[in-house]
């Protein structure tokens, strides 16, 4: 049963072939299996099984079941959760409990979803390993010496190793991608205001949205349309409530040059094959986007500038954790609460700070925003030409546990191809595409602003076409 993707489960409960309650009591089997060797979860919902009873009788009542009946979620613990405690995997919010949901929660279980548990992430999503968490590495199900990606590893390894069918992450630079693409998951980031962000902790505000994950491209776009659309709580929110509908289409596509340079050989070798599997079916052609060599560095300017404001409220005054003060004098008081944030944070903070001062801001912020315009003008441009541009998600494949943790120069390099779609507000997402070995290689597909139709559209012919996905050995 936990093989089921989320479209057969909804459709199983709501015509009463199996309870949501067998479900669910599967599902947290399938949980206390594998959890001990993939870590992905940082807190299982011991409401979930009432929940999905609670369901069944409404069913059972004749009430109308939600696109989503049953179905098992995850959602990345920086999302907030009534009542489910949501930690960041940070010491700072340890024992910090939601008292509301966010509004994609409210969504998700509104259409009928069942919360089975929170998932690990890089603390304050900070990462592309899930490595920095106060809980431990998550891991990846394909290769439990490797990392899943980050900073939404436990989202992408929590669906990969079926723990789920539908997981939210957020994505401020590839969070949700990242991990699609090394546990072999489909991951996908909304155009910027497409999905509220009202109860996700922010990282960096201008570059974040929510996005699903799941093990088919149905699936994805099932959880989109669930949460898409306007929030009188956002107002960076799009009006109305986008569907999503796959459909068979002929489209332009262009494989962006800059976005293989670089490139693991065996990745690219998986990526050209992508492409020629594309090429049966659309109009292909090779692009050029010459910027992106600026992408990286403007990123990491911005989200650290960002952060360094955002993490100023963790002062154990207004959030933080409970430590007992020793007396309350105002240095060695804020220096022993924030300096409970892990290593990571602390760099960032610091150089987000730096960044921003006076002096400095010319030369790096305004600078890293300058490059955003051209970037913003360049994939304009490139648009107008092709429907969808395609590339590798991550230029290496997934690695060993600790290799790059105390490079982090080397550990911010694997984002250059995730972070252009973040800087530049455009959809984008991850698709299977083949493996190296046993270790997964994802695709990814961008398209313009509010485009997430056509782009759903390419993901879906592609996964048809080529057929990679199989099962990890768990
Ligand atoms: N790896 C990137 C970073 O650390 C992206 C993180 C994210 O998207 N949350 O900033």
């Amino acid at each position: 049963m936990h093989r089921l993707t989320a479209l057969q489960v909804a459709q199983g409960v709501t015509n009463r072939e199996f309870s949501a309650e067998e479900y669910i009591h599967r599902i947290l089997e399938r949980i206390e299996k594998v959890e001990p060797k993939v870590n992905a979860l940082i807190t299982v919902n011991k409401g979930a099984i009432e929940h999905a009873r609670a369901l069944d009788k409404r069913i059972r009542d004749g009430e109308q079941a939600g696109p989503l009946a049953g179905v098992a979620v995850s959602i990345k613990d920086n999302i907030s959760t009534k009542g489910i405690r949501t930690t960041c995997a940070s010491r700072m919010l340890d024992s910090y409990v939601p008292p509301y949901d966010a509004t994609v929660v409210k969504r998700l279980t509104d259409a009928g979803a069942i919360i089975i548990g929170k998932a690990n992430l890089d603390e304050f999503a900070m990462g592309s390993t899930t490595e920095f968490s106060r809980h431990g590495p998550t891991r990846n199900p394909w290769d439990i010496s490797r990392v899943p990606g980050g900073s939404s590893g436990g989202t992408a390894a929590s669906v990969a190793a079926m723990e789920c069918a539908i997981s939210l992450g957020s994505d401020t630079g590839g969070s949700v991608r990242c991990p699609a693409s090394f546990c072999s998951v489909v991951g996908l980031k909304p155009t910027y205001g497409l999905v509220s962000r009202c109860g996700l902790v922010s990282y960096a505000n201008s570059l974040e949205q929510v996005g699903p994950a799941a093990r088919t491209v149905s699936d994805v776009a099932l959880a989109l349309g669930a949460i898409a659309g306007h929030d009188d709580n956002d107002h960076t929110t799009a009006p109305g409530r986008p569907e999503f509908k796959l459909e068979k289409k002929k489209l332009r596509i262009g494989l962006v040059g800059e976005f293989i340079q670089g490139a693991d050989p065996e990745v690219s070798k998986i990526i050209y094959g992508a492409y020629d599997t594309l090429a049966q079916e659309h109009e292909c052609a090779e692009a050029s986007m010459p910027s992106v060599q600026y992408a990286l560095a403007s990123y990491y300017t911005i989200a650290m500038a960002e952060a360094s404001s955002n993490l100023a409220r963790y002062d154990n005054v207004r959030y933080g954790y409970d430590m007992s003060p020793e007396g309350y004098e105002w240095n060695s008081y804020f220096a022993k609460s924030r300096g409970s944030f892990g290593e990571e944070v602390k760099r960032r903070i610091i150089t987000g700070s730096y960044v921003l001062s006076s002096g400095y801001y010319g030369k790096y912020y305004l600078k890293a925003q300058q490059v955003r315009s051209i970037l913003r003008k360049e994939l304009k441009s490139l648009f107008k030409q092709f429907d969808v541009l395609i590339g590798p998600t991550m230029p290496i494949l997934p690695f060993p546990i600790g290799e790059k943790i105390d490079d982090p120069l080397k550990m911010y390099l694997v984002d250059v191809d995730t972070v252009v779609a973040n800087l530049t507000g455009t959809p984008a997402m991850s698709v299977p595409s083949g493996f190296a070995g046993n270790l997964p290689v994802g695709l990814q597909l961008m398209a313009d602003e509010f485009c997430e139709q056509v782009m759903l559209d390419a993901a879906y012919s592609f996964e048809s076409a080529a057929k990679v996905q199989r099962s990890p050995d768990l």
